[in-house]
């Protein structure tokens, strides 16, 4: 099997094809702090690709709640199972990853989905990748146990303690799910009609309807579960990443061709989402681009973290994961790069807090940003998570983002404005 550089995992690793790159990739960011899981974005992205016949329970984005929930059910746990059953205890990190250096998170020494597959042949041809298939019954109820939390709070009957920084004792928090347009895709690697694509231009994986025959090999392969049948057709789906918004084409959007992001990004109220395309060389690296939004929160600052990558397809979605949740379960879930990414979002510097106004400003997908300083306006005392005391000052800066052909398309400040009506007597009206 050629081998591959997956910088997420800090090693090369096996992958049933040789390296190519997209010359963009699409990426996102997710702020899970701030999700109030009110299903927007669910409901944004089913009202537009998922509402005929035989996709009655696809849903290319979801939002579930964890530990407990999951589409479809206990995917994760699932098939973490089947990694710790190929190579019982051997699932590790080790270093702690050296920030400037391509392995920066540290270096994954146990097996991918890839490398843990026993790699004999069924009806189709070798299997490429570890995996199972859903029964038709874990695809129902997709937002099962919402809510529902974990800890000890009846055992010593407690609650006081229990919402106490740095960890809650008890705690849930929601997962924003959609694909996440691999680098190396398992449903790629998967398909044997070579139905699956990504493309050059964008890094999008699409599957093409017409090759597809409905073996769900592509199912069975995706650790993130998000390629998905549908038995009116015969074929697998999953999520297009809004592509004609990202090429500019809606005249409504984009008159001058501007790539927008996709529909569940954009009608996200709780602005916990940042879209963005990334440049890639062409030896496969992400381009140093520190004023790219993305570039600063994901390779700059390493903030934000991949979903569970020692998966091996180095997914291109990645999370700040929530502050009040113990680490030990944040660490098996986005890597050894926790407590940092916790680290600097307790106390933000500066320049950290002008990128994080940026989430949700703008549908354009902004691919600089920069920053007009402004006066001090506060100073504040912050606890951090290993219980120092930090003084934390706030400067009314303005950030600015700039779309593809580098015109501003969002201003704001680090302050949200503020407006007093007037005292005169105003009724009601509609
Ligand atoms: S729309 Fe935003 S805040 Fe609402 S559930 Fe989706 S990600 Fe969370
Ligand atoms: S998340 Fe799944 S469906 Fe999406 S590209 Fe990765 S392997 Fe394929």
């Amino acid at each position: 099997m050629p081998s591959v550089y997956n910088w997420q995992l800090g090693r090369t690793m096996e992958y049933p094809y040789e390296e190519t790159h997209p010359r963009w990739q699409f990426a996102f960011v997710f702020n899970i702090n701030r999700c109030i899981a009110c299903q927007t974005c669910t409901m944004a992205c089913k009202s537009t690709w998922t509402f005929s016949r035989g996709q009655e329970y696809m849903y290319w984005n979801n939002v579930e709640s964890k530990p407990f929930g999951g589409y479809p059910h206990n995917w994760d746990a699932k098939l973490l199972n089947m990694l710790e059953a190929a190579n019982p205890g051997g699932q590790r990190w080790s270093g702690a990853g050296d920030k400037s250096s391509e392995a920066p998170l540290g270096t994954f020494n146990g097996k991918t989905i890839f490398e843990a597959v026993d790699k004999h042949y069924d009806e189709t041809g070798p299997k490429r990748a570890l995996g199972y298939l859903p029964t038709d019954e874990e695809w129902t109820s997709p937002n099962i146990h919402e809510e529902t939390a974990i800890g000890d709070m009846w055992r010593d009957r407690t609650w006081g303690g229990s919402t106490q920084l740095p960890e809650h004792k008890v705690w849930f928090f929601y997962l924003q799910r959609l694909c996440n347009h691999c680098t190396y895709p398992g449903c790629l690697a998967a398909c044997p009609r070579g139905a699956i694509y990504k493309r050059p231009e964008d890094g999008v994986v699409l599957i093409d309807q017409k090759r597809c025959q409905g073996y769900r090999k592509c199912v069975e392969a995706c650790p993130y579960k998000k390629a998905m049948y549908r038995p009116t057709t015969g074929t697998s789906e999953k999520c297009v990443a809004c592509y004609p918004r990202l090429e500019g084409k809606d005249p409504r959007l984009s008159p001058n061709g501007e790539p927008i992001e996709t529909r569940c990004m954009t009608s996200c109220p709780g602005r916990i989402r940042l879209q963005g395309l990334v440049p890639i060389t062409d030896d496969g690296k992400w381009q140093a681009d520190r004023w790219n939004p993305l570039y600063y929160l994901v390779r700059e600052r390493k903030i934000a973290l991949p979903l569970y990558p020692q998966f091996g397809t180095e997914p291109n979605g990645y999370y700040i994961p929530p502050r009040w949740v113990p680490r030990p379960y944040l660490t098996q879930m986005f890597g050894p790069g926790v407590q940092d990414a916790i680290n600097q979002y307790a106390c933000p510097d500066r320049e950290l807090l002008n990128v994080l106004q940026l989430f949700r400003t703008t549908q354009q997908i902004i691919f600089r940003y920069e920053v007009i300083e402004g006066e001090k306006v506060a100073e504040i005392e912050v606890t951090m998570p290993d219980g120092t005391r930090k003084t934390q000052e706030i400067f009314n800066d303005t950030v600015i983002g700039f779309n593809k052909f580098n015109i501003e398309c969002v201003r704001t400040t680090v302050e949200e404005p503020t407006y007093e009506r007037p005292a005169a007597l105003h009724v009601n009206s509609i």
